[in-house]
């Protein structure tokens, strides 16, 4: 018997898959399996951090309209998507790539500047997506400590002082998963002046519509004055689209003439480049969805602070929640109340749980059960 695993790179070999939140149909297969009885429709899942709205009515109209022609293949140009980011980002049609979510845009950023030998940053704490394309691309991560769980954009900058060579990539998220923290726009400027122009800048904005902080940045104002900063953001969160799969880079042309050669030719599905145009032009449903993230938010504050639960403050549609013991046992019982959270320890956080805000009823019956929970573990 060959060993496969000896016919991939090192990079590959060390690489462990991420973990998910875990679906809801996952969810019933396991109970089932153990004779526990839980109704799909009863199931909430607060795992994700998906938009508990779900799409607007009017994306859902527009792929209806979209499945006749389903045998056809995308515009793999994405063109009319492009135009109409475009206009509403004011900014060029050639400074976005497509995505298959930002995930995809990740990756392909990797693999187009990365190499054996090469360097990346990213914080303590921050989005496990960035260490494993990193290690998939074959180069060497490099972590730099968190302040109070967020990214320490000064820590950055020392490392780049410090290190034997320039990195090849940062990579910053703002705000961050799992730990919901944000920079303002004077840390990130800062770090963007200390860093040398050949050092790829990844800032990744998968919440940025959720944020109405004034000194929360805009990392798209940013772009004329720094050519090698790329922003990427995602239609899975406040637009409620991430079973579709479609996110977006914006970034120099030059860059995104490169990641566009690297990208899959049709990565972004038809049904999914209409639907993101139509979640773009309904503005009403985003601004539904943040609001009642807002609250939800909230919500879940006082119902913790109530409960003596310590939290990371967050501006995104999550929280993370320190149970003040190992949380694995929390997350397993309040599987069985038919609520799925997600557990840290692969963030080196065992104590903490990650709470997506869900809609007002579900965020109310998440802290009864932990109440419940808590008291039994
Ligand atoms: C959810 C998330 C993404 C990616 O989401 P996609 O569905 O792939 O667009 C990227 N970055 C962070 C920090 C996220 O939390």
């Amino acid at each position: 018997m060959v060993d496969f695993e000896r016919l991939v790179s090192g990079g590959i070999q060390k690489l462990r898959p991420y973990l998910p939140g875990k679906p809801i149909e996952v969810l019933v297969r396991e109970m089932g399996a153990r004779e526990i009885r839980l109704e799909p429709a009863n199931i909430i899942k607060l795992a994700s951090n998906e938009n508990p709205l779900g799409p607007s009515g009017q994306v859902i109209g527009a792929i209806q309209q979209a499945l006749p022609k389903l045998g056809l293949y995308p515009d793999g140009s994405g063109f009319l998507l492009k135009s109409d980011l475009a206009r509403h980002l004011s900014i060029l049609p050639e400074q976005i790539t497509l995505g298959n979510g930002s995930n995809e845009l990740l990756d392909i950023l990797a693999r187009t500047f990365l190499e054996p030998g090469d360097l990346a940053l990213y914080a303590q704490f921050a989005f496990d997506i960035y260490s494993l394309v990193v290690q998939a691309a074959g180069a060497q991560g490099i972590v730099v400590k968190a302040k109070d769980w967020g990214h320490d954009l000064e820590a950055f900058a020392l490392a780049l002082e410090t290190l034997s060579k320039p990195p090849k990539m940062i990579f910053l998220a703002n705000p961050n998963n799992p730990t919901g923290t944000w920079f303002d726009l004077d840390a990130l400027t800062a770090l963007l002046e200390a860093t040398p122009l050949e050092t790829i800048v990844v800032l990744d904005e998968a919440y940025s519509e959720y944020i109405t902080l004034p000194t929360y940045p805009d990392g798209l104002s940013l772009l004329g004055r720094y050519p090698n900063l790329v922003v990427t953001r995602t239609f899975s969160k406040a637009y409620g689209l991430a079973g579709l799969r479609v996110g977006y880079a914006v970034s120099h042309p030059q860059i995104a003439g490169l990641l566009n050669r690297v990208r899959p030719p049709f990565n972004v599905n038809s049904l999914a480049l209409t639907a993101a145009r139509a979640a773009l032009e309904d503005e009403a449903h985003l601004k539904k969805s943040v609001q009642l993230n807002a609250h939800g938010l909230r919500q879940l504050e006082m119902g913790l602070s109530q409960l003596e639960l310590g939290f990371i403050p967050s501006v995104a549609n999550f929280i993370t929640v320190d149970v003040g013991r190992e949380a694995v046992p929390v997350y397993e019982q309040l599987l069985h109340e038919g609520i799925i959270v997600r557990p840290l320890a692969a963030y080196d956080m065992p104590n903490h749980l990650r709470i997506s805000v869900g809609l007002e009823k579900d965020n109310a019956r998440l802290l009864e059960a932990l109440q419940r929970v808590l008291l039994n573990t």
